[in-house]
């Protein structure tokens, strides 16, 4: 478990266990150099024990690149609720969760993830402060949309040379909560949409509503467009898909998009430039991080929009170093986590 730990460089580990309520959990904190430790509560069934505390530090990892290339003072953590076949009180489960993050002492603030919904928050919040995306805090998936669409404005700034949406060819892989609202505001700018969903409910509705063209799942790679912009689950740039991709930048909210960090380079070989996607898709944490801190709206608003401008520099910087966009974001991120850190 240390030599695991100390791979991903991770401050803490913490496991929980309520018999009352038959919690078993995990809350990993990576760091907290830039403040406390802020990341989501997944809730999933996990196949062992190893499996859900590699995947709770590696979430727990990116989230303190995430907040510090989102400028935030606000460290990496993630927790992890082992799911069981059966719960007999789910309100009873995340107050006894509640009870766990409390007597962290606010070195953990937890929010919704997989698995979880604001009405969980809320039943934390009967127990503890030390936790976001509440009903009343409100669904951070509007915001990580608007970062997503300062992120497309900025690589078709730098592939397309262009400010416009207008015309720009988008196919948005992916109509969920953040996939559906980047459509419409992609579709209000006059973008031409290519969508393609499991649910060919949403896929219909796109059509309908935002004059989106369907596109069958598999079909979704090759399509030649503009920008491709993944919004389903992680993965999607992977050996296979990457040989067929015909787009100019990948620029969408998925997390962990590249199977692994030898795509960042092929992705560059192939002249296809890069959103890293902790850096496009950081909107829904400065939500959530700044609302915990009670910041202004306007000035939430004006943090997600200059997440444009963040990766305007990482592209410049990728172009003068010949490094890709993937590189330089890691480089910059670990900069301001590990000041002290020579090299
Ligand atoms: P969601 O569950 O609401 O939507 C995901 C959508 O993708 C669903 O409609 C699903 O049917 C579709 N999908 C899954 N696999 C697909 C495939 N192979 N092809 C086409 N469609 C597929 O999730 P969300 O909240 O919209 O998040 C989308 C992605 O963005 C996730 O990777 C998430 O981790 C990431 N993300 C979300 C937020 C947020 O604020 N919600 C913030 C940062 C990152």
């Amino acid at each position: 478990m240390f030599t695991a730990m100390r791979a991903e460089r991770m401050q803490g580990l913490h496991f929980f266990s309520d018999q009352a309520s038959g919690l078993e959990a995990i809350v990993a904190i990576h760091n907290t150099h830039l403040g406390p430790a802020l990341g989501g509560c997944r809730y999933l069934p996990y196949n062992s024990l190893d499996e859900a505390v590699a995947d709770a530090m590696r979430l727990a990892r990116g989230m303190s690149y995430k907040a510090a290339l989102a400028g935030l003072e606000q460290g990496g953590g993630k927790a992890v609720i082992l799911r069981q076949p059966h719960v007999a009180n789910r309100a009873a489960l995340f107050e006894a969760f509640g009870r766990c993050i409390e007597s962290l002492r606010g070195g953990y603030i937890t929010a919704m993830d997989s698995g979880t919904s604001s009405a969980d928050m809320d039943c934390i919040a009967q127990q503890t402060g030390h936790v976001t995306s509440t009903t009343e805090a409100g669904d951070p998936s509007p915001h990580t949309a608007l970062g997503v669409l300062a992120g497309i404005r900025a690589a078709v700034r730098a592939r397309l040379g262009q400010e416009s949406l207008s015309g720009v060819r988008i196919t948005v892989q992916g109509l969920g909560n953040v996939g559906y609202a980047l459509a419409q505001l992609l579709h209000a700018e006059g973008a031409e949409l290519m969508v393609s969903d499991l649910d060919q409910g949403k896929v219909r509705l796109a059509e309908e509503e935002l004059d989106a063209q369907p596109l069958a799942l598999d079909a979704v790679y090759e399509a030649p467009c503009d920008i491709f912009s993944p919004c389903g689950l992680g993965g999607a740039i992977n050996q296979r898909s990457i040989s067929l991709l015909r787009c100019a930048a990948v620029a969408g909210a998925a997390n962990n998009q590249l199977i692994d960090i030898d795509m960042a380079d092929q992705l560059d070989a192939r002249g296809i430039l890069y959103a890293p996607d902790y850096v496009i898709n950081a909107g829904g944490l400065l939500h959530v991080a700044l609302t915990h801190r009670g910041v202004a709206h306007g000035e939430i608003a004006a943090r997600v929009k200059a997440i444009g401008e963040r990766l305007d520099s990482i592209f410049t910087q990728s172009q003068s170093e010949g490094r890709s966009p993937a590189e330089v974001a890691d480089r910059q991120a670990e900069r301001i986590i590990y000041p002290d850190a020579s090299g």
